[in-house]
Formats: structure tokens, sequence, C-alpha cells
């Protein structure tokens, strides 16, 4: 990194700044007249949002009028458990060369995990990039090389990528199991949700890097909440909570973007052309701890049939077949939906920490039980 970035990103971790905006939130909380008993609630969708904000401490240091809902924006997180079964199916297929992303090895399946297949045997390799996968391919024509498509709009693109570069060049031996997966489908289905009590939303940075801005019009158009697209450093996530409360106390709602040194209004229009490209929607997905949710998953277009694992696999997705329960005692749900704090979570710290995660949340950095753990001082208390 050179010493122009670095000062590019120390000046979105001023300490300075950072008060006057924490003042300003102060200021514009009690103006609402948002206190401790009665809080905004603010949601923040994004994983990476959600470890930046117990990285830097900023749910305590922001007003006591103000709470954090964590979102359910890991995709590691969300990934249902009959996926992984799914994944640890292929990846013990013989002669099949397994590639993922290393987060999502440690997920648990209802019969093991990746990196349990692993030890056992099956070969599965963790990779940075789809293209990785795709040159393992190029140099063992003799197997079967599969990618595990996981994660929002910020990894679709590259997938694409991947299966339209193994397209151009013929290759028979590589395939992706396709797990993408959308962000405003759950958002609205928790603004359908009765229990739920949001306020207004901090978008995601990366995701509104590929899509743009206008994907959330919904929020406030159909729902009167406000989003404002956010960046990560702290005092961008600051003025974003700043953004959501200075509507509110305005009476209005709209979509902002905080992030727009970064978020083009509307998105980046290679990378939309090549999800169009090799995407369809799938009617619903399953979202662990959420159930299923209409049209917020991605499958491969029959024109790239060939490089569809689950063509390949025999792995249809059917909602009605599916049925694995989710491991008993698991709170996943409740915290992903602002319902429990992950401290309250019976099983954290005890039957479920980062070294053994039972639920998904305790797996990646981006998981809020996970950032719980790392930052809060939990896993001293737990000790
Ligand atoms: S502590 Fe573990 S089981 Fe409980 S909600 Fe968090 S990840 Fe799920």
């Amino acid at each position: 990194m050179t010493v122009q970035a670095m000062k590019f990103a120390s000046e979105f971790r001023d300490p300075a700044a950072a008060r006057v905006l924490l003042a300003a939130i102060a200021a514009k909380a009690d103006r609402i007249g948002a206190t401790r008993e009665k809080p905004v609630h603010i949601m923040e969708i994004c994983g990476g949002h959600t470890h930046s904000i117990f990285r830097y401490g900023l749910d305590k240091l922001i007003h006591e009028g103000v709470e954090f809902i964590h979102g359910p924006g890991c995709p590691v997180c969300v990934l249902p458990m009959a996926r992984v079964d799914e994944c640890v199916e292929i990846a013990e297929t013989p002669g099949v060369i397994f590639t993922t992303f290393g987060d999502a090895m440690r997920v648990p399946g209802h019969r093991k995990s990746l990196m349990q297949a692993r030890s056992g045997g099956a070969d599965i390799r963790m990779v940075y990039s789809p293209l990785d996968a795709l040159e393992l391919a190029r140099r063992n024509p003799g197997r079967e090389v599969v990618f595990f498509g996981l994660g929002f709009e910020t990894t679709t693109p590259s997938t694409a990528l991947s299966i339209q570069a193994a397209a151009r060049e013929g290759l028979t031996n590589f395939s992706v199991f396709c797990n993408h997966i959308t962000v405003p489908e759950p958002i609205k289905a928790l603004l359908d949700d009765p229990d739920m009590m949001l306020d207004g939303f901090i978008g995601p940075g990366h995701v509104s890097m590929v899509i743009g801005i206008h994907p959330y019009d919904f929020i406030p158009r159909d729902y009167g909440k406000p989003l404002v697209v956010a960046g990560f450093e702290p005092t961008d996530l600051l003025q974003s909570v700043l953004m959501v409360l200075t509507q509110i106390a305005e009476g209005r709602a709209a979509v902002e973007n905080q992030y727009a040194r970064v978020v083009p209004e509307h998105g980046n229009p290679v990378s939309l052309a090549a999800i169009a490209d090799v995407y369809e929607r799938r009617p619903s997905f399953e979202w662990r701890g959420l159930g299923e949710i209409d049209a917020s998953g991605l499958r491969i277009r029959a024109q790239y049939a060939a490089f569809d694992a689950e063509e390949k696999f025999g792995i249809g997705y059917a909602a009605s077949s599916r049925n694995v329960p989710e491991i008993e005692g698991c709170a996943c749900g409740a915290v992903m939906t602002g319902k429990m704090k992950p401290m309250q979570c019976p099983q954290f710290g005890r039957g479920c920490t980062p070294e053994m995660p039972l639920g998904a949340l305790m797996v990646s950095s981006e998981g809020a039980c996970a950032a719980y753990w790392q930052y809060s001082g939990a896993r001293a208390a737990a000790e």
C-alpha cells in the first residue's frame, strides 16, 4: 500500500472527525427523542459493516438511543445447511476437485463441514478467485473442477466471467455450484415481517458498487424507511447514521449515497452485463435462519448448463424437497433478524466458539457472533 493510500484511509479514521460526528448524532438522536428505552433501530445489512462496527467500537461510542441491528449480509452465514450437505456430496464424488473460498470451509452442514470432508480424503482446495479454479481445470483435464459460487452481487460477476471464459475455451471439466444470492429481496422480506421494528438501513457498499443505488428505491417508496449506502471506515459509518437520523428528523425517506467516492449511481455496467448473460432468478431460495425468500437466489442459465454443477451432478433445487432441520439450540435466525443479541444465545461461548462453531454466524469474521467474540471482550468474559 502506498503512503498516499494510507493517508487516504487514515482520514476516514480520524478520531477528531469521529468525535464531531458522534456529537452531531447525539444531538440529532435527542431531537427525535431516541433513548435507551426507545431507541432508533438501524440495520446494517452488510457483514463488512458489522465487522467495522465492532472493530472500531461504534456500538459502544454511539448515542444510547441508536441501536445497530445486524442484518443477514454475510453470505457464509446465510448459506443453508442443505446446500453445505450438497457441497460435501459433490466434493466426495471420485475424480472431483472441489474449490471454495476459505471462509466456507468450516460452515457446519448436517453431516459435516467441507473442512471435515477434506480431512476424510475429499480433494477440496481453497482458492482466492473462480479464475484460480478455472486454471486448475486447464491443468487437470482428467478431473472435474467444481467452483463453489457463493456470495452477493459483489462476487457474482467474477463467477459469471469465469463461466464465460470456460465457454469461450470449450472447457468440459469446469463447473460452478451456484449459490449466489441478492441483497434487495431479503430486505423486503425483513420489512414484511410484522415483528421487525426497523427505522432505517445502512446499505451495503461493495454490493452497491455493482448494482448502484436504485435497486433500493422500493424501501423509501413502499415502506417509508431511509437507506444510506455506506463505506467501511468508522467516519463513513458514523456519517451514514447521521444521514439516516437526519432523514427521520426531517420526516422524509430516501436512498442516499454516502459512499459516492466508490459507488456509482447506476452500478458497474460490465458486471451487470455479465450477470444478466449468465444467470436467471430462482423462484425462491432458502436462507439459513430466515427460510425461503422469493427471487433471492440466482441459477445458471440453460445456455451455460454445461458449466452448471447442479446439472452435472443431478442436484436440483426444489424448496418443497428441502427439509434439513437446523442444529438444535442454534439461535442464528433470531440474531440475524435483530431479535436477539449474540451474547443472549445460550450457545455463545459455550457450545459455539470460532474454533468450534455451532452456528454459521460464528464462522466468518463478518458474522455478528464472531465479531462480538473478537472485539467485545465477550471471549474473556466467557473464559
Ligand atoms: S452463538 Fe452460535 S449458535 Fe448462537 S446465534 Fe451465534 S452462531 Fe448461532
